[in-house]
C-alpha cells in the first residue's frame, strides 16, 4: 500500500469527513442530492482503499464532466425486468454507480429466487474501481463477475490502433470468515489512471506497457497518453478478454464501444460512455449450503499459501481500508488543495 508521494506530510480525514467534502463540490457542479450522495461515498471508499488511480484523483474529471454537460448528474436510472434473471438498466447517461446502487436490490432478489442473475447497466459513465461494485454482492453470499469498458487507449494484439478501452473486470466471492474474496484488474498492462499517476509523478514505466505515438514501444507514460497506446496484458489472451469485456460491458447493454465514445462537442470531458455488465450467481445452488461453499473457498485459499502464494488479490485493498479506520484517511496535501479550489 502507498501513501501519496510528498514532501509534506499527508493530511489525514475521516471517511464521513471525506464524503461530506466531497459531496458540496458535486452539487454546485450540477448533480442532484442523490446523485452527489452515491458518488461522494463511492470516491471517498476508494480513496479509503488506497486507490490512488480511481479516488480523490478522479474529481477534477468529475466536475469537468458535469461542467461539460457530457454526463448528467441528474440522470434517474430506469430499471427494466429484462427476464427472470435478467435486469437492463439504462443509466440516463449518468454515472454508472447510482444506476448500480439503484438496481441492487432487485437484481440481488433475483439472483436468489433464480438462482443466477444478468445486470447489464447501460448508457453510462463509470469512473470508480470495479472491486466497490462486486463486494457488496459477496457480502450478501453471492458470487459476482463484473465487466466495464472504458476509453479506448488499447491497441489489440498485434495492432497499431487504438481500439478497447483499459476494460477492467473484477471477481468477488464470500469467504467464510464474513470476509470477501476479490481481485480487480485492468485487461491494459496497466491502468491508464496508473499511468496518469506515474505522468503526474514524471516516473518511468516499466517496459511492455505501452506504444508511442509512430507504434514504437516506450517507457514514457507521457508518450503513451500523448497519442500512444497501452498495450493489453499478456499478448493475445489479454486482447481477447477486453474483446469480450467490450462485448459483454458495451454490445449487451446497448452502449457505445469502446472505440465510439465520443466527447468532442463537450469541450473538457473525458468519460467512458460506455456499459457495466455484473455477473451474479448463487452458490448455495450447487452446494447445498453458504457454509458448504465457503469452506471450499477457505480450502482453495489454504492450498494456494500451501504453494507459495503469499498475498491474496485484495489483501492490499484491505489492509489500506483498516488502517484507514484506525488513523484517517491520508490525502496528499496537493490533493487536498485541489479540493479546496473545486
Ligand atoms: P493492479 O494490477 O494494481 O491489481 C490487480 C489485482 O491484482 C488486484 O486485485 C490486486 O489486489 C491484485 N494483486 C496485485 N498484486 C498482487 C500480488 N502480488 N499477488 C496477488 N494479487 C495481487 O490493478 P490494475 O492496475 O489492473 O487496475 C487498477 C484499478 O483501475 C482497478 O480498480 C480497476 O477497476 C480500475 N479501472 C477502472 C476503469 C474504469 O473504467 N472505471 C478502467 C480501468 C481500470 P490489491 O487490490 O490487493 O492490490
Amino acid at each position: 500500500m502507498r501513501d501519496p508521494p510528498s514532501d509534506e506530510p499527508p493530511i489525514y480525514r475521516s471517511f464521513p469527513d471525506l464524503v461530506a467534502t466531497l459531496e458540496p463540490i458535486l452539487l454546485r457542479n450540477g448533480t442532484s442530492d442523490e446523485v452527489a450522495r452515491v458518488l461522494a461515498t463511492n470516491c471517498a471508499s476508494a480513496e479509503r482503499d488506497g486507490s490512488q488511480s480511481h479516488g480523490l484523483f478522479r474529481m477534477p474529471g468529475y466536475v469537468k464532466n458535469l461542467r461539460s454537460g457530457f454526463v448528467d448528474g441528474r440522470a434517474v436510472p430506469h430499471i427494466r425486468d429484462a427476464g427472470t434473471a435478467y435486469l437492463h438498466v439504462d443509466a440516463g447517461n449518468g454515472y454508472a454507480r447510482p444506476a448500480l446502487e439503484s438496481a441492487m436490490p432487485r437484481a440481488i432478489g433475483k439472483a436468489r429466487s433464480a438462482g443466477a442473475c444478468v445486470l447489464a447497466i447501460g448508457n453510462a459513465h463509470h469512473n470508480g474501481p470495479l472491486w466497490l461494485d462486486v463486494e457488496p454482492f459477496a457480502e450478501v453470499g453471492l458470487v459476482a463477475i463484473g465487466v466495464v469498458n472504458s476509453v479506448t487507449y488499447v491497441v489489440p494484439h498485434g495492432g497499431r490502433k487504438r481500439l478497447y478501452g483499459t476494460n477492467p473486470m473484477a471477481f468477488a466471492v464470500p469467504r467464510m470468515d464474513g470476509q470477501v474474496l476479490l481481485f480487480d484488474q485492468a485487461t491494459a498492462a496497466m491502468a491508464h489512471g496508473e499511468v496518469a499517476v506515474a505522468a503526474r509523478e514524471n516516473k518511468l514505466l516499466p517496459e511492455g506497457i505501452g506504444l508511442d505515438a509512430s507504434g514504437l514501444p516506450t517507457r514514457s507514460p507521457q508518450a503513451i497518453l500523448e497519442g500512444g497506446a497501452l498495450l493489453p496484458f499478456g499478448g493475445h489472451k489479454g486482447s481477447s478478454i477486453a474483446m469480450m469485456i467490450d462485448i459483454l460491458a458495451g454490445a449487451l447493454t446497448s452502449s457505445n464501444f469502446s472505440h465510439q465514445v465520443d466527447w468532442s462537442a463537450h469541450p473538457g470531458a473525458e468519460s467512458a460512455h460506455t456499459g457495466e455488465t455484473i455477473i451474479l450467481i448463487d452458490p448455495t445452488r450447487g452446494n447445498g449450503s453458504l457454509r458448504m461453499f465457503t469452506q471450499r473457498i477457505e480450502d482453495l485459499v489454504a492450498a494456494m499459501a500451501d504453494a507459495g502464494q503469499t498475498r491474496l488479490p485484495g489483501e492490499r485493498r484491505l489492509a489500506a481500508r483498516k488502517l484507514a479506520a484506525e488513523r484517517g484517511i491520508a490525502i496528499a496535501p496537493a490533493m487536498w488543495k485541489q479540493l479546496m479550489v473545486l
